[in-house]
């Protein structure tokens, strides 16, 4: 029978949950708006809750552990959830103990990016690599960094937070309190300030046309961008030059075989791309300039099966050498193609 774990990504405004192979197929998904406001004990019976859904569609399934992506900071080796600043009355949960004891599985618990970055290059873009930089451009900026086969940690779990690196001395204050910030400039929410700062209501511009007159967020910007509007255009370069900024101190520090962006604003990839790769190209030395930028791969599903792949692939590092070590290779590669598919979607 095939193995499966139960995968769980713990996001700010929604619970997923998901039965998912080794391969990296969801076999069965369940979600719930997550009850952020109501303190750790109310989102832990939410997690049980949808383990009793995913169960109960399977009630064959060989499930032999559980893994969590959750809002940082956290300490994966601890399993201690610290103090997420989008879940309310969270402070030092010891998630893997309370759910190991409910369910009597290993747990494994992992940064939210973290997560999405072993689910990207365990099963997307990044498969066959032995070092990526995984960077998330949404409401904010995450990232996880895989180098040498292995995720990389740091000091209690808290590397790669690479939203939060200085990239300059000027722009508006970071959420962290910091100026200056990778995600306090290059963010989907900065695009999106910067384009209702330079339009009005009423102005009859189509990036206020798209937002109807209300603030114009960064969907808006790619959308008009793709109309061959001029405005949206110089919004679309200025952010690609911030986020090459970001991606050439990637570079330098982590000498990854590639960069991989995913989040929201990974749908205006193809637009963003040139300004990113010719600002690599101006300011990264000439050794790192050759390093592939590409989209991510999975979409919302990477946190799940990178998740997943804490438990089913524990011990192991890249794709390569799990595939000859894992147990349902003998399956084949049918089934893997199959996986691959799925989780493509
Ligand atoms: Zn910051």
């Amino acid at each position: 029978m095939t193995r499966l774990a139960l995968a769980f990504d713990l996001g700010g405004t929604e619970l997923r949950g998901a039965l998912v192979e080794s391969g990296g197929r969801v076999v069965t998904q369940v979600s719930a708006p997550t009850m952020a406001i109501a303190g750790s004990d109310a989102v832990i019976g939410q997690i049980i809750a949808l383990a009793g859904d995913l169960l109960a569609q399977r009630p064959q399934a060989d499930v032999v552990g559980i893994g969590i992506g959750a809002p940082g900071p956290l300490d994966p080796k601890a399993g201690i959830v610290i103090a997420p600043p989008t879940l309310a009355g969270w402070h030092d949960v010891p998630l893997i103990d309370i759910l190991g004891k409910h369910f009597g599985l290993p747990v494994r618990l992992e940064n939210d990016a973290n997560a999405a970055a072993l689910g990207e290059w365990r099963f997307g873009a990044g498969k066959d690599t032995g070092s990526l930089v995984f960077v998330t451009v949404s409401t904010g900026i995450g990232g996880g960094v895989v180098a040498d086969g292995h995720l990389y940690h740091g000091r209690r779990g808290l590397a790669a937070e690479i939203g939060h690196m200085t990239i300059t001395g000027e722009g508006d204050r970071c959420f962290c309190g910091a100026v200056g910030c990778f995600e306090a400039v290059a963010s989907g929410t900065a695009l999106g300030r910067r384009a209702t700062a330079l339009t009005a209501p009423g102005d009859g511009s189509l990036l206020r046309r798209l937002s109807a007159n209300g603030a114009v967020s960064a969907r808006h910007v790619v959308e008009a961008a793709r109309a061959g509007d001029i405005s949206a255009l110089e919004l679309i370069e200025a952010e690609a030059k911030w986020l090459g900024i970001g991606f050439t101190n990637l570079l330098h520090l982590y000498s990854p075989d590639l960069i991989v962006m995913g989040g929201g604003l990974a749908n205006g990839f193809d637009l963003l791309a040139p300004t990113i790769r010719a600002t690599v190209e101006q300011r990264a030395m000439p050794a790192y300039r050759d390093v592939p930028i590409v989209p991510a791969q999975l979409g919302d599903r990477a946190g799940l099966v990178g998740a997943a792949s804490l438990i089913l692939w524990e011990g192991e590092p890249g794709a390569p050498l799990a595939m000859a070590q894992d147990k349902d290779s003998k399956d084949g590669p049918t089934e893997r193609a199959a996986g691959r598919e799925a989780s493509h979607r």
